[in-house]
This record gives C-alpha cells, sequence and structure tokens, in this order.
C-alpha cells in the first residue's frame, strides 16, 4: 500500500531516494554478495553520502536530522532485498550511535558520533555475552578503574556482536560495580578497534544475514580512558535498553521491509506460474495466501508507523516498540514460509530469494529481544495497566 495520506513530502522523498538505491543498486548484487557471504562495503559507503548512516542524528553532528520514520522508511526499503544491509544500519544506526546520541559528552559525540554519522566509521553495540543473552543484566565483562592512570580495564567476552571487521567503535556494556546485584552498576564504555587487549573474533558461520558479521569479543586487561564512560556510572543498563526500544522499530522496519519482498516476489511469481492449465494465482489457495500476506505486513506497517509518531511526539513508546517488534518479526517468519510454499520447488533455490528471506528472517524472532522475552515485557506492561 502506498500509504501516501500517512506520509509527510519529505518522507515520501525519503523514501522514493531508499527505493530507488535498494532497486537499482542492492537488487542486483544481493544474492552474490549473500552466496559469498560479503559484506557490502561499498553500499554502505554510498549510503553514507546519502546521510542514510545517521538519518536520525541532528545536522550539527554530522547526521540527516530526519525524523524517525523517515529512518524507518530507509531501513523498510533496504530490507525488501537485503535483511544484511538493513540489519548492519540497525546495528549502527539503531543501536551503536545511540547511547552516543542520548547521552555522549560534546567531546565523545565530535570524537565518535560525527563520523559514525557520515559514515566515515560503523559503530557496534556490544551487551550480549556467551552466558547471557536474554537475561543481557547478567554482564559479567568488568570494567575497573586504575586510579593512578585514569583508565579503565576491561576484562570479558562479549558474543554475536555485529559489524565485526568492519565497526571501528565499540559500546560495550561493563560491570564497574563488582559488588551490584542483577543488572545494577552496568556502564558503557567505548573501546575502539585496534585498542592493546581488545580481540575482535572469526564471524559466526549462520543460517541468517550472510553479508552481515556477527561474532565474539575478547578483553584481557584492555585499557582505555576514563572519559571513555558513556553516561552516568553504573546506569548503563537502562540507557542501554532504551537504546533497545530503537532498536525494535528498526528491527521491525526490516520485518516489514522483507515480507514485503517476499509478497512482490511471490505475487509476480504467482501470475506468471501456470499448473493445470491457469496461473497459479488464479486458485484461491494461493490468491488467499497473498491477501493474507498482504493484510498482515499493512497492519503492522501501520502499527509502526504509529509509534514513530508517538516517538517523534516525544511520548513513550518503550511497550508499543516491543508489541511491534514481536508481530511484525513473526508475522515476517509466516509471510516468508507462504511465500516459499507459493513458489513450490523453486521457493527452496536461492536464484528465486525467496529461499534466503526465509532463512535470513529467523533471525529476527531472535535478536533484540526474543520473541519469549518481548511476550514478558508486554504482559508485564498489560498486568502492571490493569490492576
Ligand atoms: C545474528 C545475530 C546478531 C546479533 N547482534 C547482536 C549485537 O549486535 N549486539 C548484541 O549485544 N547482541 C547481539 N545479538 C544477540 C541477541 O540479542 C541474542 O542472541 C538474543 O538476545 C538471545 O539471547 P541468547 O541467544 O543468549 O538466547 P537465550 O537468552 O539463551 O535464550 C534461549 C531461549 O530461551 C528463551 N528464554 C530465555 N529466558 C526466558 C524466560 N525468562 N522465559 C521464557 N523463555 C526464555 C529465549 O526466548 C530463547 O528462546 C545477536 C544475535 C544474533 C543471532
Amino acid at each position: 500500500m502506498d500509504n501516501k495520506y500517512f506520509l509527510t513530502e519529505e518522507e515520501l522523498m525519503i523514501r522514493d531516494m531508499a527505493r530507488k538505491f535498494a532497486d537499482e543498486v542492492v537488487a542486483p548484487t544481493v544474492t552474490d554478495l549473500d552466496r559469498k557471504h560479503l559484506f557490502p562495503e561499498d553500499q554502505i559507503k554510498q549510503l553514507g553520502e546519502m546521510g542514510f548512516l545517521g538519518a536520525e542524528v541532528p545536522e550539527e553532528y554530522g547526521g540527516a536530522g530526519l525524523n524517525c520514520l523517515s529512518h524507518i522508511l530507509i531501513m523498510e526499503e533496504l530490507a525488501r532485498h537485503s535483511s544484511s544491509l538493513a540489519s548492519i544500519i540497525d546495528a549502527h544506526a539503531g543501536l551503536g550511535t545511540q547511547p552516543l546520541l542520548k547521552a555522549g559528552t560534546e567531546e565523545q559525540k565530535q570524537k565518535y558520533l560525527v563520523p559514525a554519522a557520515s559514515g566515515e566509521t560503523l559503530c557496534a553495540f556490544a551487551l550480549t555475552e556467551p552466558q547471557s543473552g536474554s537475561d543481557s543484566g547478567g554482564t559479567k565483562t568488568s570494567a575497573v578503574l586504575d586510579e593512578k592512570t585514569n583508565e579503565w580495564v576491561i576484562n570479558g567476552t562479549k558474543a554475536f556482536i555485529t559489524n565485526i571487521g568492519y565497526a571501528k567503535t565499540f559500546l560495550v556494556a561493563c560491570k564497574t560495580d563488582l559488588e551490584a546485584k542483577g543488572s545494577r552498576g552496568i556502564s558503557i564504555i567505548i573501546v575502539e578497534e585496534g585498542t592493546p587487549g581488545f580481540t575482535i573474533g572469526k564471524p559466526e558461520e549462520k543460517m541468517s544475514n550472510h553479508s552481515s558479521y556477527s561474532g565474539e569479543l575478547s578483553f584481557q586487561d584492555c585499557r582505555v580512558p576514563k572519559e571513555n564512560l558513556v553516561g552516568e556510572l553504573n546506569r548503563g543498563f537502562p540507557l542501554m535498553m532504551s537504546c533497545v526500544d530503537e532498536g525494535r522499530l528498526a528491527i521491525s522496519a526490516v520485518a516489514i521491509g522483507m515480507a514485503q519482498g517476499v509478497l512482490e516476489r511471490a505475487t509476480r511469481y504467482s501470475k506468471q506460474r501456470v499448473a493445470f492449465g491457469n496461473p497459479i494465482c488464479t486458485y484461491q489457495g494461493i490468491s488467499f495466501k497473498l491477501a493474507e500476506m498482504a493484510a498482515d505486513i499493512e497492519a503492522c506497517r501501520m502499527m509502526l508507523y504509529n509509534v514513530c509518531r508517538m516517538k517523534e511526539a516525544g511520548l513513550p513508546f518503550a511497550t508499543e516498540a516491543t508489541m511491534v517488534k514481536m508481530l511484525s518479526s513473526e508475522m515476517c517468519v509466516n509471510v516468508c514460509d507462504k511465500g516459499v510454499q507459493i513458489l513450490g520447488g523453486y521457493g527452496l533455490c536461492e536464484e528465486y530469494e525467496v529461499e534466503r528471506f526465509y532463512r535470513d528472517a529467523k533471525l529476527l524472532t531472535i535478536g533484540e529481544g526474543t520473541s519469549e522475552i518481548c511476550r514478558m515485557i508486554v504482559s508485564g506492561s498489560v498486568l502492571k495497566q490493569y490492576e
């Protein structure tokens, strides 16, 4: 659906720019990059030049100064062809730059946010650890202040961190009050790539997003300046969680864009494929699937756009962001399943692309809050609301 009535002239223009780039630059290369597990370096560079890597960052910090929905429209359009590309941007802009934007000092903004917003450098958001994913408050990576040198000494391991190999700036969750229980006593500390004691592992060999690299970080007596603390000491966990809320909007846009990509491919195929003497789209077994796919996508899209407007209006949106992440990620998995079914045997073949969407979609119900964790958050809010 075109949603012209919902979007401003500027938002439509941004969406059309992103759509043109996705159709002309991303679509022709995505299958090959995915097959070869190659990072879309050139595309990231071009998107940086277009201002799309810092869409929501104010112009004074090198960003495009766009509103929330514009950023979401960009993510949606890119994901229509490449979940990997959109996920790289989510890890960078949806998550990685957020702590700097929300709580960075002026010096940190100039040093790290400005190059990140223009795409000169990529950011990574390092919260998950091998032993604590959903239970991310269980962070064990420690940062102890050496009073003599005024440096944080970091030790520990992070897991599944996206943008490894390309990110220059890592926003790392560290336990800074070792006595504090649970998610208390965590702070966010900037670690630059190449810092002694900081090792970046190999990308995980995974089912989804072959062109986006995620893997382990290890810290062994890694020393960074005291000034690399972002935001308040020991108050990093709530800050990280507020960044995850932003990321959930971006991940929802990825889900909706991917589902849209599958709907378009499946619809075209169903008009061309003939079975029993007729195009398969003339059979209700197929056309009703297309109807359900289109309706489910539009419901999630409208919900997401509404949450963006809530954020733009300065309203709390954390629960709604979690709701839309939960629904749109599961919707995307279902739409991809229907898409493969519509393409029959060809649905399993790389050339027809729906196979890639099907693989990539599963990540959406796991990253940035699994479906179960989203249900815990939303149910907690419901139970509180209707006491
Ligand atoms: C490709 C990829 C990229 C990623 N990128 C990043 C990144 O850039 N930065 C980052 O910090 N992290 C990243 N992650 C990590 C991601 O956020 C975690 O994988 C996710 O939060 C789940 O954690 P886990 O894998 O440890 O699973 P677990 O937490 O071990 O969960 C396993 C299962 O148990 C369920 N479960 C856990 N607790 C409960 C409960 N209380 N009730 C019911 N069910 C429960 C979960 O829902 C899940 O089904 C990435 C992950 C992947 C796969």
